[in-house]
């Protein structure tokens, strides 16, 4: 088998990719460990910023979303039992929209279905090789059978667990990374939000997210033990508890119902560098991951997408030096988002062993934030994504 670029992961950035570099002309093989049943069925990320908007309208993949994603204009902090506004739309006149991961998927695998593209899926054993030469391999299994693609170009869209990372070697692979003292338990419930917009809340017994997908599907947070076991909670300890950290007219006021989804995810931040190798490229989890908190996991991964398309589509014209810079350019983009996410998780989480010094010390940080319009600013820039 040959191909010009060889895809692993068939998450969003994979898909993504793939689309762009058909849309240019180029060949395209995605190799992906799962049924795409499995894939579709993962929930996860939910607010899109406004470049990831962009590149999948480039994708002809946002129709749907156009039509049904939710812009919002503004998110709401809560702290000591009282929530403000910061609004995105006046301060820097931009938003966000709010559009779940599993439909952006659905919308990538409909668009690569209409290309005829491939995507293996139940790929076992992928291995890489000869990466840097000029004539890359990549070795897996499919149906039983050994098999090989020669490429071009490797991409690693693997997430996090994937085998792309860590074919670079040791000697040049630089990690950085800080796991969190605990994580979050997330539920879904077919009831309406508990306000038209994301609520952040920051309280002595932990952090709390009112979040959604549409008008009839809630996805709430709230902070436990990284290894807490989702099934020791029933629906009504998560609700109690959820109602405990928000302000009390959203407490009160919220409808709860039955959850048809309970899951706990562990926070970590996670920076590989570099994101290039000989001819392999990283994007999305497989060279990063960040903490939920500033809804910037999936928007990190369509960016390096946007710059690696653009990098890709200028080495077939003759130009390496878009695939040359890549790293570069994708990895500055990376540590702010980092740090954002980071900073946002430090301020509205509470940490074990905290005092009550370090939660007023959170509690000033979000005060400063609502009185000030500068400190907001830099808030909104940051959370509706700084430019490509
Ligand atoms: C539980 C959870 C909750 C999250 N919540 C949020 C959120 O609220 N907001 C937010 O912005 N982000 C969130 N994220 C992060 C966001 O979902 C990711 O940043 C995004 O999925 C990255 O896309 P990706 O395509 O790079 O990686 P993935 O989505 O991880 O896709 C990688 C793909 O590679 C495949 N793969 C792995 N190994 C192999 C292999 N050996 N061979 C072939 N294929 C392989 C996987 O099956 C997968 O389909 C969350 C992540 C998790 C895990």
């Amino acid at each position: 088998m040959r191909t010009q670029v060889c895809i692993i992961g068939g998450g969003p950035s994979g898909l993504l990719l793939g689309h762009l570099l058909h849309l240019a002309g180029l060949d395209t093989l995605i190799l992906e460990r799962q049924s795409r049943a499995y894939v579709l069925s993962r929930i996860r990320a939910g607010v899109l910023e406004q470049g990831a908007v962009e590149t999948l309208a480039r994708a002809g993949a946002a129709t749907r979303l156009e039509a049904q994603g939710f812009r919002h204009a503004g998110i709401e902090l809560a702290a000591q039992n009282r929530s403000f506004r910061v609004d995105f739309r006046d301060l820097i006149d931009r938003d966000v929209v709010v559009y779940g991961q599993t439909e952006v998927t659905t919308d990538l695998y409909d668009a690569r279905d209409r290309s005829g593209a491939p995507v293996l899926h139940g790929v076992e054993d992928v291995t890489l090789h000869d990466i840097d030469t000029d004539c890359p391999h990549v070795a897996f299994r499919h149906d039983g059978a050994h098999r090989s693609v020669a490429c071009d170009w490797i991409v690693g869209a693997d997430g996090f667990h994937g085998p792309s990372r860590q074919a670079i070697p040791r000697s040049v692979l630089r990690t950085y990374e800080r796991i969190y003292p605990f994580g979050w338990l997330g539920v879904l419930s077919e009831t309406p939000p508990a306000g038209p917009e994301l609520i952040y809340a920051n309280h002595p017994r932990g952090f709390a997210l009112c979040s959604m997908r549409n008008e009839g599907l809630s996805r709430y947070y709230i902070q436990t033990a990284a290894d807490e076991d989702p099934e020791a909670w029933t629906d009504e300890a998560f609700w109690d508890e959820l109602r405990r950290r928000i302000p009390e007219p959203v407490a009160e006021t919220m409808q709860i119902g039955p959850s048809i989804e309970k899951s706990v995810a562990p926070l970590r931040s996670f920076v590989a560098e570099p994101m290039r190798w000989g001819r392999l490229c990283l994007v999305g989890d497989a060279a990063h991951i960040v903490p939920p908190t500033g809804a910037k996991g999936l928007n990190l991964a369509v960016g390096d997408v946007h710059y690696l398309e653009e990098a890709l589509r200028r080495a077939y014209d003759g130009d390496p030096s878009g695939v040359d810079g890549y790293s570069d350019r994708a990895l500055a983009r990376v540590w702010q988002a980092t740090r954002f996410s980071w900073w946002l998780t430090m301020t509205l989480h509470r940490f074990p062993g905290a005092s009550d010094f370090d939660q007023r010390m959170q509690e000033a940080d979000l005060a400063y934030l609502e009185t000030s319009r500068t400190a907001q600013r830099a808030l909104a820039e940051n959370y509706v994504g700084l430019p490509y």
